[in-house]
């Protein structure tokens, strides 16, 4: 079984020495540092100067400096910007400032995994993944409990990786939900997948092509939109709360026996093929080769997707009848 690590586990006076430089100040920056400091840790910012974090982190009582410069004082570099500017900060400003027996950590193991940032072999590599957004993260801190966190060591240099990533991820409140590890590819390579095949991707199809088969057999846009979309929201609850057979127990049978028999004729053999080759795509690496050069090249395919995907029909029913909820 998967070993789950707990606040009764993790001594976090191992970082009583140590300096936290935290770099980025948005949605996991900001938690991860405040829930920090909170703890009792020594926690500064490396933040572009005069930027928008700048003025907010000094105003909640941040020690700030520029990038470069936090990392100089620092002995753990936690890098929190978005992952597609990460490597450019890193060759500019981080890299050669690291110095032996470091510790350089990130909470998603993207350019790790990918190599789009090489660190030096005399620093450990580690992970603290916290699996929630920002918001919760702090807002679970405060009331004492926490969001669990994935943790990742990847190189460990200095033979303690092991008890400095575990002590950030009870000081970021982790330690009290429950601290599971894996390693940077596992990390990164489930995490696109999930999103790619269900979360983001597959259930946006999945959506779409459900309303576009109703509306063109003639039904009302409206209709159409909250039963394919509208009331996807309770059933995901009932699943998130009580698994999948609780969910089947809370709907009528007549929605469970349809749906036992039919859903396999959605989901079949045939999309567990694409499957496969998606996930083939992110562990070669291609996909991520793909997308590191689209988001260098301003993001063609990207901007031309969001432009065409937003005249769709749904959009405009869905504007509608959400404000009509008084949803936004
Ligand atoms: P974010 O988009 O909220 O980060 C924005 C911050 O990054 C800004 O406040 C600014 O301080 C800094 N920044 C932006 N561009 C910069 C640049 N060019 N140079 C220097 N600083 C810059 O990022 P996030 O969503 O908190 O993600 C940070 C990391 O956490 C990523 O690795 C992400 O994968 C990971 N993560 C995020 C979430 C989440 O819920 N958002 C959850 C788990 C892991
Ligand atoms: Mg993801």
């Amino acid at each position: 079984m998967t070993r789950i690590y707990y606040d009764k586990d993790i001594d976090l006076n191992i970082l009583k020495n140590e300096t936290i430089a935290i770099i980025g100040y948005g949605s996991q920056g900001r938690a991860q540092a405040l829930n920090m400091r909170d703890s009792g840790l020594n926690v500064i910012l490396g933040l572009r100067e005069g930027g928008k974090s700048w003025k907010k982190a000094k105003e909640e009582g941040f020690r700030v400096y520029k990038i470069d410069e936090a990392v100089k004082r620092a002995t753990i570099v936690h890098i929190l910007i978005p992952d597609q500017v990460q490597p450019e900060v890193y060759e500019k400003y981080i890299g050669k400032n690291l110095r032996e027996g470091m510790a350089l950590c990130f909470s998603h193991g993207f350019n790790i995994r990918f190599k789009q940032i090489v660190p030096p072999d005399f620093v450990d590599v580690i992970m603290v993944a916290p699996k929630g957004p920002g918001l919760m993260v702090r807002e679970l801190y405060k009331q004492g409990f926490g969001v669990p966190a994935l943790i990742a060591i990847e190189q460990d240099y200095t033979g303690k990786a092991k008890e400095r990533v575990l002590a950030l991820a009870k000081a970021i409140g982790a330690g009290r939900a429950g601290i599971i590890e894996t390693t940077f590819a596992e990390e990164t390579e489930t995490d696109l997948f999930g999103e790619q095949v269900v979360l983001c991707g597959g259930v946006t199809e999945l959506i779409k092509a459900a309303f576009d088969t109703l509306v063109e057999a003639g039904y009302q846009p409206e209709i159409a939109y909250f039963e394919c979309l509208h009331e996807l929201k309770l059933i995901v609850d009932l699943i998130y709360k009580y698994g999948i057979e609780g969910m089947w127990k809370n709907v009528s049978n007549t929605a469970e026996y349809g749906g036992r028999t039919r859903g396999k004729r959605i989901i079949n053999d045939s999309v567990k093929k694409e499957m496969k080759k998606i996930l083939e795509e992110i562990r070669s690496g291609k996909f991520a080769r793909e997308w590191v050069l689209e988001y260098k090249s301003n993001m063609p395919v990207l901007n031309s997707l969001r432009s065409i995907e937003k005249e769709h029909l749904i959009e405009k029913v869905g504007n509608k009848l959400r404000e009509m909820m008084k949803l936004k």
